[in-house]
């Protein structure tokens, strides 16, 4: 095989799902495509990595062009004293599109997924200071019912427990209804919507 198929294959083949099988035929499908269309994607890339950044509030992807945070984080209305932590981006997206809360967002993993290590890089001290300068009432352990969002969310607890200053808060979790192992990301609107009416 060729030095420059193996290397794009072993490129494609450390995307989240993606085997060595489909990041092969990645590649066999850019080889037959014409060269404008290849340009366009490599554009596509290197315009993402130099518009898009973290937000620095709750850690999901933005579009920064001038602004210091995101649109949610921006947003006078949703102050309303509700945090709701999660896993991932992915997660946060399902919950926006089902269109039930309306409180701010903290993103815990700078990881598109998890497999092990669930303790390493969590962005547990930057929680906290969220926590501390906030004027959070509720805190929403949105974290999927898998071994490592149980994981975290034990991690959470233990630190919002252990910090002196955070006694009254309130901490709730989504009600029960997901599937076990499934990750919030799959669930649907309607679950999604009741997990967040019921949470307790
Ligand atoms: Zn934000």
């Amino acid at each position: 095989m060729s030095e420059s198929i193996k290397k794009l294959t072993e490129l494609f083949a450390k995307f989240p799902t993606i085997g060595q099988r489909t990041a092969g035929r990645f590649v066999f499908y850019l080889i037959g495509q014409p060269k404008e269309n290849v340009d366009e994607l490599v554009q596509a890339i290197q315009e993402l990595k130099k518009n898009i950044s973290s937000c620095p509030s709750c850690f999901q992807s933005f579009q920064a062009a001038g602004k210091s945070v995101c649109d949610i984080c921006a947003n006078p209305a949703r102050s309303n004293g509700l945090l709701c932590i999660i896993e991932k981006e992915s997660d946060l997206l399902s919950i926006e599109s089902a269109g039930t809360y309306k409180g701010l967002y903290f993103i815990l993993s700078p990881l598109v997924s998890y497999r092990a290590h669930v303790n390493e890089n969590l962005r547990l001290p930057q929680l906290k200071e969220k926590i501390a300068k906030g004027t959070f009432s509720e805190i929403i352990v949105a974290l999927n019912p898998t071994p490592e969002g149980k994981t975290m969310a034990i991690l959470v607890e233990r630190m919002l427990k252990e910090t002196p200053q955070f006694p009254t808060l309130k901490i709730t979790h989504l009600a029960k209804g997901l599937p076990v192992g499934g990750e919030l990301e799959y669930a649907d609107q309607e679950t999604l919507e009741s997990a967040f009416e019921g949470r307790k």
